[in-house]
């Protein structure tokens, strides 16, 4: 790990570098102004020292060139005119500014400005004409000639002076004019001066204030924009970190609480360390483009979970503070389960509507079994899955559904109650088929070892069966399929068994409890239908003989196991499309689609023969009496009953234990049941004696072998 030095503070308190100009500019410009005013000054000034030593000059001139004068009056030899001739030029030059020029060496030629002022112009225009004034009195005088007549520009009333007087006089006055001139010059200047230094300390005080207030915006501006930044760095529940050229330059005070991780094992290239591989190219995008703007990455804390971090980044390489993008990462791993289980969530929902809506579709058990299989293909087209359900016993498992498209897992459970999932109740997953706690149904398959999920079929409480998937070896269905599963196995549990009910019910409203065949009103349903069809069809009334003897003598039970015996016998003896119902009592109604009643009749012998040689165990023996119609004797079902009714009168009248065919003409000769007529005529016949009646069952019930039937063919 790379730890550099001096890593940079990037929320610390930082210069900003605007205010910063601008307080530099504020003092440049300030010294520029004060150095400009100085120079400015400082010119001015040298012009005026120019002026003062040029006019002071003006009285030194003037004293010498009256010097002069005296000795060039005494014929000495001197040269006034030179001297005059310097003191013009310069008065001149002191109006209207130019050269003043140089004195026998002692002086540079000085270059003058024009009199600044009016009253110092008008002062250096009175010097100039006295100058004249002295230079004319000096030119007299130096040729002994009068001055009283000379003129007096200057206004100063000498005329009536000594000549020598009158020239002394005005070598004062020039003087006297020069030197108050220089005076005045001097004061403007200490003046200007003060001007000068009252501005440099405005400045200097404006420059303060103008510094200090910027230096004030600078302070503000620094620590807003600091706690800003702290406040998001610190305060957010966002992890900030801020990725610079060396890698991750700060991270943020929450890694620890957020990630495990410490600050010191992200920074430089250690955060490339902790982020997914394929996250890292992502990563380096941001660190040195900012881009994108928005991305998501993945992140192993400290604990090696891996966490989905959501990071907004901000360019802020060319912020000096900080030098580098900031991300802001917000971990979204709980948030994203939480969609995901609602995703799920919502999808399960979506499979279980459908399959309930398919499941509602399907009447019967066959119907169930394919919206199974298709649901199966929608939960997993790959794994192998099928439905064990027991039978009515509920002792045997079968499978009765499978996925389509892979071969069915073919677990060998014989039993519900084998079934672990079955006894728990619960869906169970196991791994691997090798696992210490598999189900052991699950070992030694041919397939080999395999993983398997389990689910109890259930109605109300009571085990159907399971659903049973295998897959590869330690890789199980995951707990989405499962759920789906768990929907499968509940909704189709429901279904079976809402089917079973159902029918149930109408088996129970259709059969008869005792004998399990269908009952009267069923039957005459059945009739109808034939009659109705046109198709051809025998009709057959068969009665049990002395019936009441045989519950008189025996019992209840036995008659009732009598009954059960009769309708199973009759039952094997017959084809799988004849009817054969309880009319009710011991009155049987049989339907032969196609025979007719000659053909019916062979039928009939064939279940009475089987009758009197079945071997009934506790039952007593007994026989039982046929009458027999066709279709062709009638074009309704009562018709039909009535001539079927007569055939049985018939045979229980010859009888007893044979077929006899019905004749349509005997219907109109009697009246009522052909069992009421028996009856009664029977009653006569004994004497109205139940035990007469007993002792002629007791005959027919003993006999071994059936009497051959008493068939009348008309
Ligand atoms: P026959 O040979 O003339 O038909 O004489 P029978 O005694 O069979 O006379 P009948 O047909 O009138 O008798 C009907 C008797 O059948 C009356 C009743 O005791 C008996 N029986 C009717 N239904 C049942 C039943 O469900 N169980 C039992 N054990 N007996 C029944
Ligand atoms: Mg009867
Ligand atoms: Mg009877």
């Amino acid at each position: 790990m790379r730890f550099r030095r001096g890593l940079p503070k990037p929320f610390s308190t930082s210069t900003n570098r605007k205010p910063v100009i601008a307080i530099f500019l504020t003092f440049a410009l300030i010294s520029a102004g004060t150095v400009a005013l100085s120079v400015g000054s400082t010119k001015h000034s040298e012009h005026r020292t120019s002026v003062i030593e040029i006019a002071a000059r003006q009285r030194t001139l003037a004293e010498r060139f009256v010097e002069e004068v005296l000795l060039a009056r005494e014929g000495v030899r001197a040269d006034p005119g030179y001297t005059a001739q310097a003191m013009t030029n310069s008065a001149t030059a002191l109006i209207g500014g130019g050269v003043a020029p140089a004195v026998n060496g002692d002086d540079d030629e000085t270059a003058l400005p024009p009199a600044e002022s009016g009253s110092l112009r008008a002062q250096f225009e009175l010097d100039d004409r006295l100058v004249d004034d002295l230079i004319a009195t000096g030119q007299a005088v130096a040729a002994r000639r009068p001055t009283a007549r000379l003129a007096e520009t200057g206004g100063e009333h000498v005329a009536g002076l000594e000549p020598l007087q009158r020239l002394r006089v005005l070598a004062a006055l020039t003087s006297s004019v020069a030197f108050r001139a220089a005076r005045e010059i001097g004061r403007t200047d200490e003046a200007a001066t003060g001007d000068l230094i009252t501005m440099q300390v405005l400045l200097g005080i404006g420059g303060l204030v103008i510094t200090v207030l910027l230096a004030g915006m600078l302070l503000a501006t620094t620590r807003r924009q600091s706690a800003h930044f702290r406040s998001l760095a610190l305060s957010s529940s966002d992890l900030v970190i801020v990725l610079g050229a060396d890698g991750c330059r700060y991270v943020s005070r929450n890694v620890a609480a957020m990630t495990g991780l410490t600050a010191q094992e992200l920074y430089g290239d250690g955060v490339m360390q902790f982020v997914r591989e394929e996250d890292r190219a992502v990563l380096e995008r941001v660190r040195t483009t900012a881009e994108p703007a928005e991305f998501t990455f993945q992140l192993r804390n400290g604990a090696g979970e891996w966490r989905h971090l959501e990071a907004r980044a901000t360019d802020l390489r060319n912020d000096r503070s900080l030098r580098g993008v900031v991300l802001h990462a917000r971990d979204t791993t709980d948030r994203m389960a939480l969609e995901r289980t609602l995703q799920e969530q919502l999808q399960r929902d979506g499979f279980a509507t459908k399959l309930s809506e398919a499941l509602e579709m399907a009447d019967d058990e066959r119907e169930v079994f394919e919206v199974v299989e298709h649901a199966m293909s929608n939960i997993s087209e790959r794994t192998p899955m099928e439905l064990l359900l027991s039978d009515s016993s509920r002792a045997h498992l079968a499978r009765v559904a499978s996925a389509p498209g892979t071969p069915a897992p073919g677990c060998p459970v014989k039993s519900p109650f084998s079934c672990v999932a079955v006894r728990r109740g619960t869906a169970v997953v196991f791994d691997s088929s090798e696992a210490l706690n598999a189900c052991p149904h699950l070992r030694d398959r041919p397939s080999g070892s395999c993983s398997a999920v389990c689910v109890p079929v259930s109605f109300m409480g009571r085990a159907l069966g399971v659903l049973h998937t295998t897959g590869p070896d330690r890789n199980a269905l995951t707990e989405e399929p499962v759920a789906r599963l768990t929907a499968l196995a509940g909704q189709a549990g429901a279904r079976i068994g809402t089917v079973r009910a159902f029918e149930k019910t109408q088996l129970q409203a259709s059969t008869d409890g005792l004998t399990g065949l269908i009952n009267r009103r069923t039957a005459e349903q059945r009739l109808r239908e034939l009659v109705r069809a046109g198709d051809m069809f025998a009709l057959v009334l068969a009665d049990l003989d002395h019936f009441k003897a045989l519950n008189d003598t025996h019992g209840h039970e036995a008659g009732d196991r009598a009954l059960r015996l009769f309708s199973q016998s009759a039952a094997a003896a017959l084809r799988e499309r004849d009817i054969l119902a309880r009319w009710g009592g011991e009155e049987f109604v049989i339907a032969l689609p196609e025979l007719d009643r000659f053909q019916a009749v062979a039928v009939l012998e064939r279940v009475r023969h089987d009758l009197a040689v079945a071997h009934p165990g506790e039952t007593p023996r007994f026989t039982a009496s046929f009458g027999v119609t066709d279709s062709l004797e009638g074009d309704s079902v009562e018709r039909l009953l009535a001539i079927a009714d007569a055939g049985l009168y018939a045979a229980k009248h010859a009888g007893r234990d044979r077929v006899t065919i019905g004749d349509p003409e005997a219907i109109a000769k009697t009246s009522g049941s052909s069992r009421a007529r028996l009856e009664s005529e029977e009653e006569t016949a004994n004497g109205g004696s139940a035990g007469a009646r007993a002792s002629m069952y007791d005959a027919v019930a003993h006999e071994e072998e059936p009497r051959p039937s008493g068939v009348e063919i008309r």
